[in-house]
């Protein structure tokens, strides 16, 4: 069954959520089922493959894929935390979202200077949270090898925000 397949038949579309107008796109049947949560973490990496030392997940859902890559792959794997749930001293970056903004946490400590970092995440629509993790990465001394995400939605200007480090999808939506 090719990927895109797979995704229309597992993901879940929701509309009008988080707020009227937007249609969320929901992985979490993807990731229970067996055959759907191996093939998206197998896939998504697979481009990557001998790029990386660690893999980077961001907050929450990207933890998904980042423990299972760095499992798969027999790397370590780093968490990219929103503002406040990291005990230590952090790197913060801000990034915007349609109203306001947030904030994304890195342990200055967690990845070793040098060493080349996969970050996946399960969407990327306008690419300001990779954005943030993007330059978390880059002053905590590691180097970004690319990005992996699930879905890409498209029109909202995330690939061009993160040129020009390359961004593996396996559907653009
Ligand atoms: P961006 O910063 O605009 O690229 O938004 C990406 C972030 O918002 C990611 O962390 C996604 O998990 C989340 N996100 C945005 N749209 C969706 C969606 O339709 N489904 C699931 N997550 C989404």
């Amino acid at each position: 069954e090719p990927i895109t397949d797979l995704l229309d038949r597992l993901a879940a579309v929701v509309p009008d959520y988080p707020s009227p107008g937007i249609s969320f796109k929901d992985l979490t049947p993807v990731f229970a089922d067996a055959a759907g949560l191996k093939r998206i973490v197998d896939e998504v990496i697979a481009p990557f493959a001998g790029e990386y030392d660690v893999i980077a997940g961001l907050e929450a859902r990207g933890f998904v894929l980042a423990a299972a890559g760095a499992y798969a792959a027999g790397t370590g794997m780093v968490t990219l935390r929103k503002k406040g749930k990291l005990p230590r001293e952090v790197h913060a970056e801000e990034y915007l979202l349609e109203y306001g903004t947030a904030t994304l946490e890195l342990h200055q400590d967690d990845i070793a200077p040098g060493s080349r970092v996969l970050i996946l995440d399960d969407v990327l629509a306008t690419g300001g949270t990779v954005g943030a993790a993007v330059r978390l990465i880059e002053r905590a001394g590691g180097v970004v090898a690319g990005v992996g995400v699930i879905l890409e939605l498209d029109g909202l200007g995330g690939r061009s925000r993160l040129a020009p480090h390359r961004v593996h999808t396996l559907q653009r939506v």
